[in-house]
């Protein structure tokens, strides 16, 4: 993984995405951990007269995965992001052959969260995704302000939470969008987050989550 500094290895080593466990470099997991491979969703989530927005999520939501995914935003892991990030991109790529996207970009954090954190989990999933498909990364949105933390709420009030809080960065006429996000539950964030890059000018825009759930199975999505 880190070729370019075997040192690097040394001190920290790479680490199985699902387990934790220890791998050997230019491993992707261990070896128990090799037969966990995407399954992937392909959720509609809206149109308009022009567009249809689908969203297309690599990994269930449960068992290892979840291990991961809590592991990559709260035990301070963000290397488990480039894991995610690759798999997004190949889902992309054999899903849709023919898309040529003309950018690749994230569900944003505020700025607080973003600095609590250290880092924004879908920006370096995005990042990750955009080196394997050759596209370049954007910040295309922005959050202007906090709202309340997503998964606390019923699936009913979550469309209504995350209304103007997502905002366009400037106008981006004709393009084809790739815009990523780390757990898909209601969709909410996601389509507001597209529906602002439409309206921002994007030509088209598709969803890739690195997994799925429904919303009962999902207690620490934000
Ligand atoms: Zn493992």
């Amino acid at each position: 993984m880190r070729k370019d500094n075997p040192l690097l290895d040394i001190l920290f080593p790479p680490r199985c995405p699902f387990c934790g466990k220890i791998i050997y470099s230019g491993e992707q997991t261990c070896d128990v951990c090799s037969n966990i491979h995407p399954k992937v969703c392909v959720r509609p989530l809206f149109s308009t007269a022009h567009a249809a927005v689908t969203c297309y999520a690599a990994y269930p939501y449960q068992d290892q995965v979840r291990n991961a995914v809590l592991r990559m935003k709260f035990g301070d892991e963000p290397s488990i992001c480039t894991f995610f990030g690759h798999a997004l991109a190949e889902m992309i790529r054999e899903q849709l052959p023919k898309t040529c996207f003309d950018a690749v970009t994230a569900v944003p954090m505020s700025h607080l969260h973003q600095f609590q954190r250290g880092y924004n989990q879908s920006e370096l999933l995005a990042k990750a995704a955009s080196g394997v498909l050759h596209v370049p990364y954007c910040r295309l949105l922005k959050k202007s302000r906090r709202n309340r933390t997503q998964h606390r709420l019923p699936a009913a009030e979550r469309f209504h939470n995350v209304q103007g809080v997502y905002q366009a960065r400037k106008t981006f006429t004709g393009k084809q969008v790739l815009l990523i996000d780390d757990i898909i539950t209601t969709g909410a964030t996601l389509t507001v987050c597209a529906k602002q890059l439409l309206q921002a000018g994007a030509r088209s825009v598709t969803c890739a989550a690195a997994t799925f759930a429904v919303p009962e199975e999902v207690a620490d999505k934000d």
